[in-house]
């Protein structure tokens, strides 16, 4: 747990925020700010900035995510179609740096 990020004080509970999923590994909540009809988050519990740094041990939990977001389609209601986006950096425009993918869905998915 990092002091001042905002996605482990989700994690811990000390911000609010609806888990539409939560394993030992990671969260799935909504982001407060959706840029496509259906827009979630995929948060990993551990803390790390980016995916520039991932080692060994956490690139394969983050694949067991994306094992587990292949499950979970049907029940977050993208089975239809999904985007994945990471943006690493501040020139990619990330803004908290804790690894987390983003899930955008929904009838138009706004293009790049
Ligand atoms: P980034 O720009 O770092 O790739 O994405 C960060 C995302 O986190 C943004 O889309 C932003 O709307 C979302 N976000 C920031 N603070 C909160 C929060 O407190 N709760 C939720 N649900 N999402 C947040
Ligand atoms: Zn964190």
């Amino acid at each position: 747990m990092e002091k001042d990020c905002v996605f482990c004080k989700i994690i811990n509970g000390e911000i609010p925020a609806k888990r539409l999923y939560e394993d030992e590994k990671m969260i799935i909540i909504r982001d407060i700010n959706p840029k496509a009809e259906t827009h979630l988050l995929l948060i990993p519990k551990e803390h790390y900035a980016d995916v520039a740094s991932l080692n060994e041990r956490t690139a394969a939990d983050l694949g067991q995510c994306l094992l587990k977001l292949r499950e979970l389609q049907d029940v977050l209601g993208i089975g239809g179609g999904f985007r994945l986006i990471v943006n690493k950096g501040v020139r990619a425009g990330q803004t908290v740096f804790h690894l987390h993918i983003h899930i955008l869905a929904g009838r138009r998915i706004p293009g790049f």
